[in-house]
């Protein structure tokens, strides 16, 4: 559904993107992720064909952006980083005058908008003028006409930027639902929002992909947690004593039961191992299972090393 190729991008002498590449297939709803500044809008504008990159190709929907940026338009989604909404227009005013500019024929505009405003749960305040609706209700606007042609594609810039706790898990609900339907690119700089919506996120940082992974393959490790019912004498010597372990490191935990986070050299699966040591040494085994990592920490850990 999409391919970027090698793109790159300068505003002046700032490096916006530096050779980013990815693709989505058709399906997925992905996550790109990355800090402010980290070229995430300048991406989105390329792909949604509103920027020129100076290198590179971007393909959509199997039409090069490049060749026909107005062809691509008319077929996916966009909800910009900043949703050009009309504040005198009511949200049905509005949602037809985005209708007549993708050229929704007019006998079918009244059957599409009213599909993009339940769809949006927005029926009651078809008649409110969109400058008087909470910031929550219009970014549901801006998805409404987002969804309005009935996309495969919808690309959402930062859709729950800007919005209080119970608004973000109400957009995060509908892009869930949305996602039913349709191939999903969103970017945002908040990783449980990532990990809440998607398998998978490209991380961005610094013009960069710095990672394109499942969430689930980017936060498996292969260390292994240990956790005892309670504290017996040489844990760790005993431990570091199998030659596939590296390092024991003994965690902080609240309640005070005696937990061990051990690291295996080169990839071995430790957890097998750790239980022989645990029944050979009789120790009183409550807990044994792989770590995983937050993304938070793999974040901190890219933004740390880049
Ligand atoms: P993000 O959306 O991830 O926050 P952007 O794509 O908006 O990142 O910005 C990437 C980089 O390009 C930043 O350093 C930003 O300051 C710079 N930038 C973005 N737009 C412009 C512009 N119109 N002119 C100059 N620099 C820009
Ligand atoms: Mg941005």
């Amino acid at each position: 559904m999409i391919n970027v190729h090698d793109v790159t991008k300068s505003y002046g002498d700032v490096q916006a993107l530096r050779g980013v590449s990815f693709d989505v297939a058709a399906g997925e709803i992905v996550g790109l992720l990355g800090p402010n500044g980290a070229g995430k809008t300048t991406m989105i504008k390329i792909l949604t064909g509103y920027l020129q990159p100076d290198e590179g190709t971007v393909v959509v929907d199997e039409i090069d952006v490049l060749d026909k940026p107005i062809e691509v338009q008319s077929r996916i989604g966009y909800l910009p980083e900043n949703a050009p909404l009309y504040p005198e227009l009511s949200v049905q005013d509005y949602l037809r005058m985005i209708a007549d500019l993708r050229q929704v024929p007019p006998e079918d505009q009244t059957e599409r908008i009213s599909d993009a405003v339940v769809d949006t749960s927005l029926v009651e305040y078809l008649n409110r003028p969109i400058g008087k609706l909470s910031k929550g209700l219009r970014q549901r606007v801006g998805l409404a006409q987002a969804i309005l042609h009935r996309p495969k594609l919808l690309i959402l810039d930062e859709p729950t930027v800007g919005l209080d706790p119970t608004q973000i898990l109400e957009i995060r609900k509908l892009i869930k639902r949305l996602a039913q339907n349709s191939t999903i690119l969103f970017s945002s700089h908040i990783l449980p929002e990532v990990e809440a919506l998607c398998d998978r996120a490209i991380i961005i940082m610094n013009g960069r992909i710095r990672a394109d992974a499942r969430l689930a393959d980017l936060e498996a490790t292969d260390n292994a947690i240990l956790v005892l019912q309670k504290r017996v004498g040489g844990v760790e010597a005993t431990l570091k004593q199998v030659t596939a372990i590296d390092k024991v490191e003994t965690m902080r935990t609240s309640d005070g039961v005696p937990s061990y986070r051990i690291y295996g050299k080169h990839g071995a699966d430790l957890c097998p191992l750790v239980y022989d040591v645990a029944r050979q040494n009789d120790w009183p085994l409550r807990e044994l299972r792989r770590d995983a990592r937050t993304l938070e920490s793999v974040f901190n850990e890219m933004a740390t090393a880049a």
